[in-house]
């Protein structure tokens, strides 16, 4: 043993007590390389932080030196950092690794063999348990952690660790967001090294990964790098455990699947989720280590977290909350909540309650290294349960994949149907692509199909429930019904895919979908296509694609024209909003348009109907330097629909004369309100800088300052008002749409808020739409769309201007199309988009969020209309739709 382990780890903890007899010794490994061998020093020394080539380093040479150990390269990031899995095990379960992933995986799709045949494999069988550290970059102790985990796991003999390594395949993710650790990492050593208390934290860097912060554990489409390269690494191991390793309470929460409780997983799963956590729970207990819970604080309703992805896939979610202190500092921690202050509707967490036997104490000195300890002991215990019970666990997995696929043959819905006859089959591609990316299988019809939901043609999508993830598929596809309107969520309440993305998918009851005749989809890639070149002009069909902004980028150059009403053309139907575009450019057309699968009609002679060019705007999106996370999601949506765009903060838009320099300035959902877009993050005593400097070289990047605090400001406001003035347009989404009423940009619209009682956490809603003829609604056949409840600012417009609406929400528990709107009453009509004009120029206001995550495909087309009509709003008919009443 390790003594100078064993003496250092023993300072590094603050208490006695926040030690355990598995974590207070370290093996002496010989040629295996420890953590102190490769870093220069023992996990949870003060004042220590791994940078994530360092995390690599170290794991690469444990598994050049030991037989126990493989890595697995599964991609890479947004900044090219590698994304690996590290397994570990005993020589033997390494060496058969490719064998055991087989068993897994004959488990996971049980529909080749029967329950004689799946006793035999899982006697044979090892599970997987994966753990996950570093999802959050400002949550430090699980990436340090996991380094000696690992190097325990390979080196121990104790009875306890050869049990685990024998009967156990432990893998690991080192950091789930490779970009952020560094990122933060910098951001440590340079600003957070010397803080002492949480009084004078200094936060977070602006970004973490390249896009969206924190929500990268809310990434239900799996559109960000790491996440999808996560989700095909496990759909390859299938590890019938996830173990997500976050920091927040005190003093270490172990998830139990509490109420609300998503009621399409397998029922197994909520006995198994108590199991782990309760075993935990009284192991440290027994350790004599205080502050360990469970239950009352995070639920089992919404499917996107990143872990959910073993869940999803009849697997088994886990999830640990360690307290941290946000970097390596030992710092004073006052952990009770204030009196009053409530603890977020989730009570005081120092309070003794019956899943919180010995609670956390009310203050304490917090170290890194008793961060480590509390994890550590935690997973180890998680891993004595599993190598006590491998064969239930696999038991367990088996008989839920085996469920899943059982309960889509007798429990209705059978199916799903996603006809072929709709306008647009980009929404469809999205979708499938989705599903199939999930593991989901699809079939196309060979003939059409008849059901008692109605006929569908040939070519139609079909998804059978009886498939192993048909559960799944059913839990992104039906109608979320909240169970009890008294109970919260910690995530989204709704998330139903052809809600979202405005794709027609039809819900089954006909157990006869099941024996409809398909042929497998693995990609569905809709063609565009275009007729024979010669014609005098071409018009590009607008059936509501989202591509459309694409292709008017790809044609950069090329003089596009927009239809402002529909017309007809060769026996069809032109609908408003298509581009119309010369014979001339017929080549660059038909190059731009197949690959993004919309569809063409020649054209003998130029429409009749009023058209404008399509002009490409000189784009800016602003952001705070304090909230870049939903910023982060338009951003993303931007660069996957091509649409180019300068990312500005406070510094440029005090240095005005923004009109000379963009046409459309869009301000994203960020922040509180319109306070905090303004005055932004509080200056401390000194400037803090976000800059690249030889030290800190993953620091300044998507933007830096010499300041990152204080907002723009009154001076700010002054120079957005007058880019209105001189004819720019201002787009503000959800939140941000309390600036332009609050600081006087829209005079007569205010602002206001839903009362206390009222909770919408992204419900899908019912919006109608009162001018079908502006731009903004190009694309839209209906008069009533879902949208997502963003909970923006409940507007107010004057009765005189009520022509500025350009859809509102119908509000009422009536217009809840999916999850969960309390109070639903208190947005009856309130508007939803307002168009003002001001100025030579305009605001668009957003009350929804039209870009929100990688989710609701179907608004999408209401930004990106704004944007290439831009110029074109004022001109369009102010047309009141005759069915709208007050
Ligand atoms: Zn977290």
């Amino acid at each position: 043993m390790d003594d100078d382990f064993a003496r250092l780890v023993k300072e590094w903890t603050t208490k006695p007590e926040f030690m355990s007899p598995l974590v207070d010794h370290l093996p002496k490994g010989g040629a295996v390389p420890s953590p102190k061998d490769i870093l220069g020093h023992h996990i949870g020394e003060p004042k220590k932080l791994t940078y994530y080539g360092d995390l690599l380093k170290y794991y690469r040479a444990l598994a050049a030196k030991s037989p126990r150990v493989k890595i697995v390269e599964t991609g890479k990031t947004d900044e090219g950092r590698d994304c690996v899995v590290i397994f570990v095990g005993s020589e033997e379960s390494i060496k058969n690794l490719e064998t055991y992933k087989g068993y897994l995986a004959q488990i996971a799709d049980p529909r080749k063999i029967n329950d004689a045949q799946a006793k035999e494999i899982i006697a044979k069988a090892k599970p997987i348990y994966h753990l996950m550290g570093g999802l959050h970059s400002a949550e430090t102790g699980p990436p340090e952690m996991l380094m000696e985990l690992a190097y325990r796991l390979v080196t121990e003999d104790s009875p306890l660790i050869k049990k685990i390594r024998d009967n156990v395949i432990v893998s690991i993710t080192p950091a789930a967001d490779p970009d952020g650790r560094d990122r933060y990492t910098d951001w440590y050593y340079r600003y957070k090294i010397n803080e002492t208390s949480e009084q004078d934290s200094m936060g977070s860097p602006p970004y973490w990964g390249k896009y969206i912060y924190h929500d990268d554990n809310r990434d239900i489409n799996y559109s960000q790098m790491p996440m999808r390269t996560l989700l095909n690494w496990y759909l390859q191991y299938h590890p019938p455990i996830i173990h997500e390793l976050h920091e927040s309470v005190p003093f270490l929460y172990t998830f139990s699947g509490q109420a609300p409780q998503n009621p399409t997983l397998d029922p197994i799963l909520y006995g198994e989720l108590p199991w782990f956590s309760n075993f935990e729970m009284s192991q440290m207990i027994k350790y004599g280590m205080p502050g360990v819970w469970t239950h009352g604080f995070v639920d089992m309703w919404s499917p996107g977290y990143l872990g959910f992805m073993s869940s999803n896939h009849n697997g088994m979610l886990r999830m640990y909350e360690t307290f941290g202190n946000g970097g390596a500092n030992t710092m004073h921690r006052r952990v009770a909540a204030p009196a009053g202050a409530g603890g977020g509707g989730r009570g005081d967490q120092t309070e003794r309650e019956w899943y919180r036997p010995l609670p956390p104490y009310k203050e304490v000195d917090w170290s890194m290294r008793n961060n480590t300890n509390y994890m550590q002991t935690g997973v180890l215990s998680a891993l004595q349960l599993t190598s006590s019970f491998p064969e239930i666990i696999l038991e367990n997995f088996y008989k839920k994949s085996r469920n899943s696929i059982e309960s889509g043959k007798k429990d209705a819905p059978y199916g799903y149907v996603i006809p072929a006859n709709q306008a647009d089959p980009t929404r469809i591609a999205f979708v499938a692509g989705i599903l199939r990316l999930q593991g989901i299988e699809i079939g196309r019809a060979t003939a059409e199909v008849k059901l008692k939901e109605g006929t569908f043609p040939e070519g139609s999508l079909i998804v059978k429930r009886d498939q192993p993830y048909g559960r799944l598929a059913k839990i992104l596809l039906e109608k979320q019904n909240f169970p009890d309107p008294s109970l919260r969520t910690y995530d989204d309440a709704a998330w139903t895919m052809g809600l979202m993305t405005h794709t027609k998918i039809v819900e089954s009851a006909d157990a006869s979908i099941l024996s409809v005749g398909v042929s497998p989809v693995e990609k569905y890639e809709p063609k565009g296509t275009i007729g024979a070149s010669g014609a005098s002009f071409y018009a590009v069909l607008d059936a509501g694609s989202a591509n459309m902004v694409t292709l008017r980028y790809r044609l950069k150059g090329v003089n596009v024209r927009v239809a402002e009403a529909a017309f007809q053309a060769g026996g069809k139907t032109i609908p408003a909003g298509s581009f119309v575009v010369a014979g001339s450019d017929y080549d660059k057309l038909k190059a731009a348009l197949e690959p993004l699968g919309l569809t063409a009609q020649a054209l003998d002679a130029a429409p009749s109907v009023k058209m404008h060019d399509a002009d490409l705007p000189r784009l800016a999106m602003f952001t705070t330097w304090g909230n870049t996370q939903e910023v982060g999601w338009v951003r993303y949506a931007f660069d996957r629909y091509e649409v180019p765009f300068d990312l500005i903060y406070k510094e440029r838009i005090k240095q005005g004369n923004l009109r000379a320099a963009y046409d459309v300035i869009l301000v994203p959902h960020q922040g509180r309100n319109a306070k905090g877009l303004v005055y932004d993050i509080e200056p401390k005593k000194a400037p803090i800088a976000y800059t690249k400097t030889a030290e800190f070289k993953f620091l300044g990047d998507y933007g830096s300052s010499e300041d990152i605090t204080g907002g723009m400001g009154l001076p700010g406001v002054a120079e957005l008002q007058r880019f209105v003035d001189e004819g720019g347009l201002l787009i503000t989404l959800g939140s941000a749409t309390e600036f332009p009423a609050a600081f006087g940009l829209t005079r007569k619209i205010d602002a206001g808020r839903t009362s206390p009682a009222f909770y919408a956490p992204g419900p899908i809603v019912e919006a109608e739409i009162l001018r079908p003829t502006h731009p903004v609604f190009y694309g839209y056949t209906e008069k009533t769309v879902p949208v997502r409840y963003a909970n923006g600012p409940l507007l107010t417009v004057p009765q005189a201007d009520r022509e500025q609406i350009l859809m509102r929400f119908r509000g009422g528990d009536e217009g809840v199309m999916s999850g969960l709107m309390k109070g639903a009453a208190e947005v009856r009509n309130r508007p939803a988009v307002v168009d003002v004009p001001v100025g030579q120029g305009r605001v668009l206001m957003f009350a929804t969020n039209p870009c929100y995550r990688w989710q609701n495909l179907g608004e999408f087309r209401m930004l990106f209309n704004a944007l290439i009509n831009h110029n074109d709003m004022a001109a369009a008919k102010a047309a009141v739709s005759p069915g709208a009443r007050e």
